[in-house]
């Protein structure tokens, strides 16, 4: 027995809750929404061809009412006859609802804030008043063909009994899905795990989980409301979005399929390339520290593990760098030890006696040590030295 992968536990509460994990990406939306990001309605159709291509079975492309452009682009994407459904996001309004019919999305996702604080500084509602719209408006999107999913905006910070009235009004309505928002990332994975078995109790529909990475928990909450009975998520490719962004797309997807056995149906070898294209049109780089997709992910340079890794990847990398896409790095540096240098030394067939092998690596720590790192061109010029010599 190991601790290192899935608890059968989980898998049981799992099989108990979900049949099926449903990814809505909204990279398009949520995404989008991050200061300094616009996508293009081109940019927007590219990204939303790859989501598809990758298997992502919805997507969330846009908040229709924000723009011409952002109408205009929600529309091409919902006819480029795509096999994910296409969601949309509106606020209780018939205004906003037109728009999401006049852009043929399959879903439209309906959302109000329910906090107190929300209500009072920002809506200017009483409880009263949101139920009556909740229940209007929901019927207003069923009655003009929609399927409906309805959201509580700040629902961690929202009173238990009223998100329940919330929920139930929308559910007999005729929501297909109800769904808890993160909305501050203030949520603890203990806290969103106990909320979503109080809301899982309402309903056998679709139960969704959108959460904010502020304190670094998005994943960690998203995985926690998933083993409560959550059982679409949502995901943003290399987690982009509002102030700390989203739950990221390729840690979910990935977290779920190798280490709780969970599949989503996720393409993971496709998921570097979709990191890569969305970093470059949002303009947002991807730390070379990010998980999965990130430069460093499979990179070595310390001795003892390139040493372990050249004989057998498993001892340092949990999962190939091939499985999600990426590449494996090995990197010489203060950190390298002679077996190493005797695997380079294969590539040129050359071979060269113990001591001079150890001059060689005592330049290359050297180097390493100011510079940081020995590039190829560098160690092969510290080769030449003794070479000649
Ligand atoms: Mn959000």
């Amino acid at each position: 027995m190991t601790y290192n992968s899935y608890n059968p536990k989980y898998k049981a509460v799992f099989s108990k809750a979900n049949n099926h994990i449903v990814i809505y990406d909204t990279t398009l939306r949520d995404g989008e929404q991050m200061p300094g990001v616009s996508f293009t309605v081109e940019q927007k159709m590219r990204v939303a061809e790859k989501l598809d291509e990758i298997g992502v079975p919805q997507i969330e492309a846009g908040f229709p009412i924000v723009s011409k452009t952002e109408k205009k682009a929600v529309k091409a994407i919902s006819n480029m006859s795509l096999n994910a459904e296409i969601l949309a996001l509106s606020r209780l309004e018939k205004g906003d609802i037109d728009t999401v019919i006049d852009c043929d999305a399959d879903i439209i996702l309906l959302f109000i804030a329910s906090s107190d604080i929300h209500l009072k500084y920002k809506l200017k509602m009483k409880h009263g008043e949101i139920k009556e719209k909740v229940s209007e408006c929901v019927q207003y999107a069923r009655d003009h063909g929609l399927r409906v999913s309805f959201s509580t905006e700040d629902t961690t910070r929202t009173d238990l009994s009223f998100l329940k009235e919330l929920y139930t009004i929308a559910l007999d309505t005729g929501a297909e899905r109800i769904g808890i928002t993160d909305t501050l990332g203030c949520a603890t994975p203990e806290g969103i795990g106990k909320l979503t078995k109080e809301i899982r109790k309402l309903t056998k529909k679709t139960l969704s989980i959108h959460c904010h990475n502020d304190f670094g928990l998005a994943l960690a909450n998203a995985l926690s409301a998933i083993f409560s009975g959550a059982n679409a998520v949502a995901t943003t490719v290399n987690g982009i979005g509002e102030r700390a962004g989203n739950v990221p797309l390729e840690e979910l997807v990935t977290s779920l399929k190798f280490l709780y056995s969970i599949d989503t149906g996720i393409n993971t070898k496709k998921l570097t390339e979709i990191s890569t294209l969305v970093s470059k049109i949002s303009r947002v780089n991807i730390h070379r520290n990010k998980p999965i997709v990130g430069s460093n992910v499979f990179s070595h340079e310390s001795g003892i593990h390139v040493a372990a890794i050249l004989n057998n990847p498993s001892t340092y990398e949990y999962i190939s760098p091939e499985s999600v896409g990426n590449k494996r790095r090995l990197f010489m540096g203060k950190h390298t030890g002679s077996t190493y240098i005797y695997n380079k030394l294969k590539e040129k067939k050359l071979t060269l006696d113990e001591k001079t092998v150890a001059k060689v690596l005592a330049d290359v720590k050297r180097v390493g040590e100011e510079d940081g790192t020995v590039n190829d061109a560098e160690f092969w010029d510290i080769v030449e030295k003794y070479l000649n010599s």
